[in-house]
């Protein structure tokens, strides 16, 4: 049997041939409540057995503040935090990130390929991975919305489309929760690339968003659900959940979800 083309290599899916790692995978991830939900994603996403089967997942043992897979982190330790949360200021602006990929080497052009040009089946692709990572870490949240990190108004006139707000539509539809834009971007931070360290970037990212949730009603204790592609030092999601919080209260939580960490 076969169902459409990998997103990832262009190669047949082969569904018979994928099941033993869509088992694998779908055990690696979940625990014994989430399986089926898990099993039956891997089984419709859009890739072939051989790149599900290198998919650069974060292993079981994660930093609890950012998500980060602590293999990568040898110096792990500090209370289940990585070096950069332990030292960084403990203010539970952003209660958690979680995310589900390493950002390795071969993640670079695929994310690109999404990026600029919106692929709609690299957004089925990614929504998935993110409705997967949402069964894996926050499966009981009960999140009020879901909302993005947006681009500003210039990015997105260039562009044509946020890919936040594509991955947004997916897996809102996948978890069954409303997603609600909430911000406005004022600045237009330089590119990532251009950027040197990680103090630079929290400057460059202070003050850079506004409240835009002009008819959302303000629920007393809200939980989002705020969205990007990566988390790279975490000062942009910061930003967004500082401005979020600012406008809906002390008592609002603010977690994030990421593909790439
Ligand atoms: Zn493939
Ligand atoms: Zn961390």
């Amino acid at each position: 049997m076969i169902s459409g083309m990998c997103v990832r290599c262009g190669g047949r899916i082969a569904a018979l041939q994928k099941e033993s790692v869509v088992r694998e995978k779908a055990r690696q991830l979940s625990d014994q409540a989430s399986y089926p939900v898990i099993y039956r994603m891997l089984k419709g996403i859009v890739l072939c057995g051989v790149c599900l089967d290198a998919l650069p997942l974060i292993g079981h043992d994660i930093c609890r503040q950012c998500g980060r897979d602590r293999e990568l982190q040898a110096s792990i330790g500090n209370e289940g935090l990585c070096r950069d949360c332990f030292h960084g200021e403990d203010d539970q602006i952003l209660v958690a990130n979680r995310s589900l990929l390493r950002y390795e080497k071969g993640e670079k052009d695929l994310l690109g390929l999404f990026k600029y040009r919106g692929d709609e089946r690299l957004a089925l692709y990614y929504g998935t991975l993110l409705a997967i990572t949402v069964q894996r870490y926050y499966r009981s949240m009960g999140f009020t919305w879901i909302t993005m990190v947006p681009l500003h108004p210039q990015r997105l006139r260039e562009r044509g489309f946020n890919q936040v707000d594509l991955l947004a539509g997916h897996l809102g539809a996948a978890i069954k929760i409303p997603v609600k834009p909430l911000l406005l971007r004022t600045k237009d931070t330089p590119k990532l690339s251009k950027q040197k360290g990680r103090a630079a970037r929290h400057e460059s990212m202070r003050e850079a968003f506004v409240w835009d949730g002009q008819d959302v009603p303000v629920p007393s204790a809200a939980k989002i659900l705020l969205l990007d592609d990566i988390y790279t030092t975490g000062s942009t999601l910061r930003s967004c959940a500082k401005t979020i919080r600012e406008h809906l209260g002390p008592s609002c939580e603010v977690y994030s979800l990421t593909i790439y960490r």
